[in-house]
């Protein structure tokens, strides 16, 4: 099951008026932690209720099926915001975006989950045929903001964020100061960014990004060919190929990390091996190659007729696209492959990289040795399954 990370409040009241939008963190009734204006106490049930009108909780965010009938009348000097119980699993220390007219709600960060990601705009340009969040041309630089203000929120030892988009440096110079106050708030907390890499042709561009001197960024960046018009074909976008190899080459001369991402399917998987010697060759320098399997899903589903692949169709070659690359003393992982459809010989390879509110596993799983190290499967979109699922078994 996909865990719900957005939804609608069944009631809203007390909620500043004088803006639109409020981040706000959770905490337990009995947290100790100093308060500040954006916490609400966290309740779910009568006795935590009372509890936190006891405790002199002036916000609260009830996770409610109805166990309270008059709970606002009770509150009434209370900021108060109900949701279904589908959102039990929220807990202390996460942190939600509020739109106040609409009641709609999104769960920003979650402190229990080492997969945090936050879509910093919708906007792109590129178009890829198999883009999970298909790009829309939108005002959205409100995100951004968002984020900015979530970030005093976020529990310091968190120990990784992503940033995702959309294209990330679409508003470039808004998006660095993000990545200062990245660096400032959350020190200890790696950061992740998924970018098409374009913008880093603009030296203006990775020169910022140098100059933040981050102590652990990554920017993860596709490459999906050795030859310029199929990776161009693959991002809808003419010239795109140039500005990437480019941005790559520019953010390595300025010692930054960077990793190449390639996902998988028919127009990719079966000249893997050749992407592959080709990155050894000329960019054996970057940090990691992630070889990743689809997530079908947005513009994948569209395109499902030209892009599905069965990945027992390229396991030889993808295990030779791996001897490639570590042969070169390139860093490769596989990412969002289940292990019964690898070779045994990248086994050690394959990460669990999909992330833990989409990620689940079927019937033959439940009988299989390696379930507990498998990355199992997406569990958004359109879900396609490989001829080869089986449970391992000595
Ligand atoms: S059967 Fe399931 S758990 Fe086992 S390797 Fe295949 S996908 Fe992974």
């Amino acid at each position: 099951m996909t865990l719900p990370l957005y939804g609608t409040a069944s009631s809203s009241t007390g909620l500043p008026a004088d803006r639109r939008r409020s981040v706000v963190r959770l905490r337990s009734v009995d947290s100790t932690a100093n308060r500040c204006p954006e916490d609400f106490a966290l309740v779910k049930s009568a006795e935590q209720f009372n509890a936190a009108l006891k405790a002199g909780w002036s916000s609260i965010f009830l996770v409610s099926d109805g166990w309270y009938e008059n709970h606002e009348q009770i509150a009434k000097n209370c900021a108060l915001f109900t949701v279904p119980h589908k959102f039990a699993y929220l807990g202390d220390g996460d942190v939600l975006g509020f739109d106040h007219s609409s009641a709609k709600f999104r769960t920003l960060f979650r402190r229990s989950s080492a997969h945090n990601s936050f879509l910093v705009t919708e906007r792109c340009n590129n178009y890829c045929l198999m883009c999970s969040q298909p790009p829309k041309d939108v005002e959205d630089q409100w995100i951004l903001k968002e984020i900015r203000e979530s970030l005093p929120l976020i529990d310091p030892s968190a120990k990784a964020i992503t940033f995702t988009g959309g294209e990330t440096l679409s508003d470039w110079r808004d998006f660095i100061g993000l990545l200062k106050d990245c660096r400032d708030r959350l020190p200890h907390t790696s950061i992740q960014v998924l970018t098409n890499g374009r913008a880093f042709a603009n030296s203006e561009v990775v020169d910022a990004w140098k100059d933040l001197k981050h102590p652990s960024l990554m920017a993860a960046i596709p490459v999906y060919a050795s030859v310029d018009s199929i990776h161009d074909h693959v991002v809808q976008a003419k010239g795109a190929f140039d500005e990437t190899i480019l941005g790559i080459l520019k953010l390595k001369d300025r010692g930054q990390r960077v990793e190449i991402r390639v996902v998988l399917h028919a127009l990719t998987a079966p000249i893997i091996v050749k992407t592959c010697s080709w990155i050894a060759r000329n960019l054996p320098f970057v940090d990691h190659v992630a070889l990743m399997g689809l997530e079908n899903t947005g513009f994948a589903i569209a395109n499902d007729a030209s892009l599905w692949i069965d990945p027992m169709d390229y396991r030889d070659e993808l295990a030779k696209a791996v001897d490639c690359l570590l042969s070169a003393d390139v860093k490769v992982s596989i990412y969002n492959l289940p292990k019964c459809v690898l070779n045994k010989s990248i086994w050690p390879h394959a990460v669990q990289s999909i992330s833990d509110w989409k990620n689940g596993f079927v019937e033959e799983c439940d009988g299989c040795q390696e379930k507990i190290v498998c990355s199992g499967f997406f569990t958004t979109g359109r879900p396609k399954f490989s001829r080869g699922i089986h449970a391992i078994t000595l």
